[in-house]
């Protein structure tokens, strides 16, 4: 498999790319029990974001995990996890920030995830008046009895990835089912044959025609 964009992030710090209708994100903890605060835009409309609340009610999960379809804040699919090897993830609790670092560890002026994501959007041009909530990969907070939410070290051990995140394959009208049948041979030989394939149709918005 070639790769487009192909970058290493050192620890403390965030970065940004662009992903096009139908290509892999992956996501690689190279050191282990690291975790990583993710966002995603609309190239289209930034006020189009994913959003984990909307994630939690659509999946009725408070996690994610292989074979979910995530959606935005217009609860329209926008990305699938395809392969997992770490399985723990968080959707619930907010980015770090320079409060956290400052009131709960006593470390002011701590780089934070809150911060990285400013940079990130400034530097693209994306224009939002507020961020909003990550998904945070690695990040393990499990249910420790009666509703309550454990914070611990994530489950990731050096090179296991969140496998990749497959994305919506176009527009309206666009079969994303089609194009996993029509082509899996040839989406199988793009990967390697290491990963599992998957395919839906996403729904036409209002007014437009089918
Ligand atoms: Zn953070």
């Amino acid at each position: 498999m070639t790769w487009r964009v192909d970058r290493v992030v050192p620890g403390g710090f965030g970065a940004s790319w662009d992903a096009r209708a139908g290509e892999f994100v992956t996501v690689v903890d190279l050191e282990g029990l690291q975790a990583g605060d993710f966002i995603a835009f609309d190239a289209t409309d930034p006020q189009e974001w994913l959003s984990p609340i909307h994630c939690r009610e659509s999946l009725r999960s408070i996690f994610v995990r292989s074979g979910d379809v995530l959606v935005t804040n217009r609860r329209r699919p926008a990305l699938v996890i395809v392969r997992d090897d770490v399985g723990v993830h968080d959707a619930t609790i907010p980015a770090c920030d320079p409060t956290r670092y400052a009131v709960e560890f006593g470390v002011p002026g701590h780089r934070n995830c809150l911060e990285n994501m400013w940079q990130s959007v400034r530097e693209r041009g994306v224009a939002i008046e507020r961020m909003p909530e990550p998904l945070n990969l690695f990040q393990n907070t499990p249910v420790v009895g009666e509703g309550r939410i454990g914070l611990t070290d994530p489950l990731s051990r050096p090179g296991q990835r969140i496998g990749s995140l497959f994305l919506n394959p176009g527009g309206p009208g666009d079969s994303g089912v089609a194009a996993v049948t029509g082509r899996g041979e040839a989406l199988d030989a793009m990967t390697d044959g290491r990963f599992d394939i998957v395919g839906w149709n996403p729904a036409a918005p209002v007014g437009a025609r089918r």
